[in-house]
């Protein structure tokens, strides 16, 4: 019998951290979690999941247009914010609950509360010492908000989520997921929406050719993008935000939000007393196991900050458990992880960009593909959906596919598959189209573009 009270504590109950307990018990481990906020975490309460659903809400914008094209009559329509809110707050709870019962059903003892290190195996929870011979910390991340005057009046995403009405006018700072995403969300909902970065192009480290038609088309939608722009100071003024801007020139709007990027949680939870080594933005260092300095505490999802997307925190914790608890030698392989910016129209890629393709292979032969989405063909519209194929000369095989359209995340999914299993450029012209679809483009593109 072991002296611990549990096998593996875990802290933080979100994507990671339920996934990596739920695994762990049901391989017979004994298992307790310790949540201070919400069950399941960013993505459930703060993250994916309310976004999706202020995407599709956004989206009703211009599905009435389509529709008109096709001969509907639409009158009257509305939109209620608070309704959006309510709806998207009674499905979540649905969902706390679901992620409740799942550990409950596992056999995990669910500790309500804020959990801190005391030693290497010691928990204290609602001033209450726990033992165990493992512990995870699964605690991900937090908005960061730069220093600058009057930065304490901006909000960020999380409260973007509980606003209690929508803004007229919003000023979104970032050029990463987060702003990207939102501004495409406030103006799909009628909202003045001006994005400010504070590089040339936003979504640095995406494909080129993706970033900038995405640019132009947000451009074009009437989103006002500010590059190379910073905030100077902000003020309040009156129910209003005046902005000051680096170059000195002045805004003003209802709201100012920070999309800057997020910090790992991992302050105040007693790390450093206990030797567990942290990187300079505070992200637990942890080996190829997820074993951090300390040989019984580990670490998996976003508070390592490597990548911080759901589906990675899941097969980290997944991969932890099987390890600790079945003896399975698992490794995360992060090679080609497909992603999805839920930019309207989304972003899907998987695989190199074109200047890294062009770095690692030299010589690359590229396709690409620009058309008018067919649903949008009954209307005057200026979207296209641009897709883009990165080939590696020397072995055929496929090393980057990119796209920017409607469903981008739902097709790249599909083709992240083929990139795994080292698709040839050969096998992709073999395969057989689904007509009329957008995504049989990628397998009818033959003429290089360069
Ligand atoms: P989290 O889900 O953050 O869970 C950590 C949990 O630990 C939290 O519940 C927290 O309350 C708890 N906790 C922290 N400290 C303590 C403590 N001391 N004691 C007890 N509990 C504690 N990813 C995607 O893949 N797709 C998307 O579309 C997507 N959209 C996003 C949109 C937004 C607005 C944001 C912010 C993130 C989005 N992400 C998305 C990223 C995704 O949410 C995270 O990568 C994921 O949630 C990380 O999971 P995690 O388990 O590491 O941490
Ligand atoms: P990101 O790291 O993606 O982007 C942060 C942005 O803020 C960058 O454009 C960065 O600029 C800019 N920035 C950073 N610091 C400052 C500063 N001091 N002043 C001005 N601008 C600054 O973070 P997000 O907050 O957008 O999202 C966090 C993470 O959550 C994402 O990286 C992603 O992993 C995950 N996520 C995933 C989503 C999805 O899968 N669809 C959706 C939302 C979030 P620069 O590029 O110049 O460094």
């Amino acid at each position: 019998m072991t002296k611990f009270q549990y096998d593996l504590f875990v802290i933080g109950a979100g994507s990671g951290g339920v996934r990596a307990a739920r695994l762990s018990a049901e391989y017979g481990a004994r298992v307790a979690i310790a949540e201070d906020r919400y069950y399941g975490g960013t993505c459930v309460n703060v993250g994916c999941v309310p976004k999706k659903l202020f995407v599709y809400a956004s989206h009703f914008n211009e599905d009435f247009e389509v529709a008109r094209s096709f001969g509907w009559s639409i009158n009257d329509i509305r939109f209620s914010w608070q309704q959006l809110i309510k709806n998207k707050n009674a499905e979540i709870r649905r969902l706390n609950s679901v992620y409740e019962q799942i550990l409950n059903n596992a056999g995990v003892a669910i500790i309500d509360g804020r959990a801190t290190l005391k030693d290497a195996h010691t928990v204290e929870v609602n001033g209450e010492q726990i033992s165990a011979e493992r512990i995870l910390l699964a605690t991900g991340g937090w908005p960061s908000v730069p220093g600058f005057p009057g930065n304490e009046h901006v909000i960020t995403s999380n409260e973007a989520f509980f606003l209690e009405t929508l803004p007229e006018r919003i000023v979104i700072v970032g050029g990463g997921y987060i702003a990207v995403e939102f501004a495409g969300i406030f103006h799909g909902l009628g909202v003045d929406t001006t994005l400010v970065y504070r590089g040339p192009l936003f979504l640095r480290g995406f494909d080129q050719d993706l970033r900038s038609q995405l640019a132009d088309q947000m451009c074009k939608q009437g989103i006002t993008l500010l590059f190379d722009t910073r905030i100077k100071a902000i003020e309040k003024a009156g129910d209003r935000y005046a902005i000051t801007y680096s170059d000195n020139s002045r805004g003003d709007a209802d709201r100012v939000m920070y999309a800057t990027g997020r910090t790992p949680n991992t302050a105040n939870l007693g790390l450093e007393s206990v030797g567990v080594k942290m990187n300079d933005k505070g992200a637990v260092i942890v080996d190829e196991h997820y074993r951090s300095s300390v040989s019984s505490i580990y670490a998996v999802g976003d508070v390592t900050d490597r990548v911080n997307l759901t589906p990675v925190a899941l097969a980290e914790g997944m991969a932890l458990a099987r390890n600790l608890f079945n003896n399975q030698g698992t490794m995360v392989d992060y090679s080609n992880i497909p992603t999805c910016v839920f930019s309207q129209p989304n972003i899907g890629t998987v695989g190199l960009t074109e200047e890294a393709a062009r770095e690692k292979y030299g010589s690359v032969t590229i396709y690409k593909s620009s058309f008018k989405p067919m649903k949008l063909s009954l209307m005057q519209s200026e979207e296209k959906t641009f897709m883009k194929i990165i080939v590696d000369k020397t072995s055929d095989r496929v090393v980057g596919v990119h796209m920017l359209g409607p469903d981008a995340g739902e097709i790249i999914q599909g083709i992240a598959i083929a990139l795994k299993a080292g698709a040839t450029k050969a096998q992709f012209d073999a395969t057989i189209g689904i007509h009329p679809t957008a995504a049989e483009e990628f397998v009818t593109m033959r003429k290089p573009a360069n």
